[in-house]
């Protein structure tokens, strides 16, 4: 197992759920200024100050980053607010340029981690250092380039690592920026124990409204934290102008947010170790019943092997799927869950009975 350090373990003082705000981008040493003052006035001050100095946009043409002027900026966030920075890196010049201002965190933004050869290079130069390292997730629904980016950062000894979830781009789908796809997120933390995914609602949904109901969702789900786009001006920002939020409105949102204490931290909870337990006790029927339904399964095939008959009957799979939905969503179960449930359920019959053709057929099994 790849063992890694904790948010909590970076040594700048973190914890979570972290909460990291700031401007989309740099812009000048006033604005940096002005959205420092206006964080303290609106008593909103975040664990870590983002900004991006170096912005990988879509199509030339746009506002692509203030660049390394802009790491000296960020002396004004420790001056006013004393608090530790983080930048987005794209590439081998911006990381020895971030390590060399003294930048405390850095993350590498979605468009890089689709790319190997670049996240490698990153990976390189920030070798031997200690720096800590958030990866975003790819544009695209890809689990293992996420994972493979963290794992290119953990091979070169940086062992200070999170995850971020900004989303995903999809085609159709136009109800948000980037749809947020929760099973990823929720799936990572599965695969690589302990892994923290910070939520980006900004570019999740791409606007203000709905920024609070997805950082909601987030933290109901039990990611580690919100980074929160925001800007004392955000109509007038360079980048990013329609997601960015006042200071002001940053606090409302936070304010709004059902944070939930996580189950770590709380004393013997008698109920929920009631309600675990009947839940265990479910399994263990449900384990049952699937052993003595592959039983069956096994019969079936071992009637269909000696009656020269396929293991596909497509009448009959299309009987079973049709039926057990109906059934099971008159019990309040999802059409999605249930096709999800019979596909899993279908394909590994399918797979047993084929077993039980191959072994007794003289000709493959020579
Ligand atoms: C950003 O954080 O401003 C940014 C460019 O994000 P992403 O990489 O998620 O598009
Ligand atoms: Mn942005």
């Amino acid at each position: 197992m790849k063992t890694h350090k904790q948010i909590k373990d970076w040594g700048l003082g973190l914890t979570t759920p972290l909460i990291i705000a700031g401007p989309c981008s740099a812009e000048s040493p006033e604005q940096i200024e002005k959205i420092c003052l206006d964080m303290k006035e609106a008593n909103v001050v975040p664990q870590l100050f983002r900004a991006g100095i170096w912005k990988p946009r879509t199509r030339p043409g746009s506002f692509e980053g203030i660049g390394e002027d802009g790491l000296k900026w960020m002396e004004i966030v420790r001056h006013h607010l004393n608090i530790p920075i983080t930048v987005e890196v794209g590439n081998a010049a911006h990381a020895e340029l971030a390590l060399k201002h003294g930048v405390d965190v850095i993350w590498v933004g979605a468009r890089t981690t689709v790319n190997p050869f670049a996240v490698q290079e990153i990976a390189e130069a920030l070798q031997g250092s200690d720096v800590p390292v958030m990866v975003k997730n790819p544009m695209n629904p890809d689990l293992d380039l996420w994972i493979g980016a963290l794992e290119r950062m953990h091979a070169v000894g940086l062992d200070k690592l999170a995850a971020i979830h900004r989303g995903f781009s999809d085609a159709y789908d136009k109800r948000f920026r980037n749809k947020p796809n929760w099973s990823m997120p929720i799936h990572l933390k599965r695969v690589w124990t302990g892994m923290e995914v910070i939520n980006d609602p900004s570019h999740i949904v791409g606007r203000r409204d709905g920024i609070l109901e997805v950082s909601q969702r987030a933290i109901n789900f039990g990611l580690d934290g919100l980074m929160i786009e925001t800007h004392h001006d955000p109509d007038n920002a360079w980048s990013d102008a329609k997601q960015q939020v006042t200071p002001k409105a940053l606090r409302e949102i936070l304010n709004a947010i059902d944070f939930k204490e996580p189950l770590e931290n709380m004393k013997p909870d008698e109920r929920l170790q009631d309600l675990r337990r009947a839940v265990d006790h479910l399994d263990d029927q449900l384990l049952d019943i699937l052993q003595e339904r592959f039983a069956v399964i096994d019969q079936i095939g071992e009637h269909k092997r000696e009656h020269h008959l396929t293991v596909f009957q497509s009448n009959r799979w299309k009987e079973v799927m049709e039926s057990r939905t109906q059934k099971g969503m008159a019990k309040n179960l999802s059409e999605k869950f249930m096709k999800e449930l019979l596909y899993s359920i279908h394909e590994e019959s399918v797979k047993r009975q084929e077993k039980q053709l191959r072994e007794s057929d003289p000709v493959k099994k020579a």
